[in-house]
């Protein structure tokens, strides 16, 4: 079978200044518009590929997944955006790849554990293994040399001097982490989270309940703390889009035709 009759890879991010510089390396997308979403159909390194915004938060992510896998069949996902540092040791520029994801605003208790998807026995989602070991060994290479790919000015402004990739758990929730004292009760409930974001552990699920991979990454924009609100904005266009744009290229350039088949 040719590479291009496969099913689509899906490229989703949460807010538009995120996926623009993608999509404008896909020269024969074409936009399907479902009631809420655009998603934008094409090719990219001669891989079918499906690209939306899925809005912020865990609904709208979820919604998102379920019509990428019910209407575009796509055969693996990945979340791409920014999230804030929770562990010691991640910072701002750093990324952080998936290897297992947690709603940490899941609560059901006393009748189901703390965290627990209720019925599903189920409180971390894992990531596939391959696509987050693939992901995680392009963006090694990538963020070698943050001046090559974002300039010496943006490098300056937000102090990325030797970026890290981590890998790990990645927790979400419909609220915007941006106190100390928050950031401070999220690591002591779940010590082993590095980074907090408002969809990735919904998109997981969905994925879970379709039995298709998932891979998440996320750029650090801000620590969750009282200072996350600071330079946002401009922080996801200057590095976080860029990240995204180069792992994701980067990525679909490594897989081979049989590759995720
Ligand atoms: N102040 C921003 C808020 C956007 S919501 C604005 O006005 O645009 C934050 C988005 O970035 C979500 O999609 C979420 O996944 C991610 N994110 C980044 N830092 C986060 C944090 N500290 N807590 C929760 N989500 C965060």
């Amino acid at each position: 079978m040719s590479s291009l009759s496969r099913a689509p890879i899906a490229i989703v991010a949460a807010m538009h200044e995120e996926l623009g510089a993608l999509l404008a390396l896909m020269p024969d997308e074409q936009r399907v518009r479902v009631p809420g979403r655009d998603f934008w159909v094409g090719h990219l390194h001669g891989q079918p590929v499906v690209a939306v915004l899925s809005r912020i938060g865990k609904v709208a992510a979820a919604i998102t997944a379920t019509v990428l896998l019910e209407r575009f069949g796509v055969r693996a996902i990945v979340f791409t955006g920014v999230a804030g540092g929770l562990a010691p040791g991640v910072n701002v520029g750093d990324v952080v790849v998936a290897t297992q994801l947690l709603q940490h605003d899941l609560d059901a208790s006393p009748i189901f554990p703390k965290y627990e998807v209720p019925l599903m026995g189920l409180s971390r989602f894992a990531a596939d293994a391959t696509m987050a070991d693939a992901l995680a060994a392009v963006a090694e290479t990538t963020l070698r040399d943050p001046v090559a790919l974002l300039g010496q000015e943006a490098v300056d402004e937000f102090g990325l001097r030797s970026p890290r990739v981590h890998r790990g758990l990645l927790v979400s929730g419909d609220r915007f982490v941006s106190t100390t004292a928050e950031s401070a009760a999220l690591q002591r409930a779940l010590p082993d989270a590095l980074a907090v974001e408002m969809e990735g552990a919904s998109v997981a699920q969905v994925c879970h309940d379709y039995g298709v991979p998932f891979a998440a990454m996320r750029t650090i924009s801000d620590r969750a703390d009282d200072a996350a609100h600071g330079d946002f904005s401009r922080f996801v266009v200057a590095v976080a889009s860029r990240y995204s744009l180069a792992l994701v290229d980067a990525w679909l350039a490594s897989l081979s035709p049989r590759e995720l088949s």
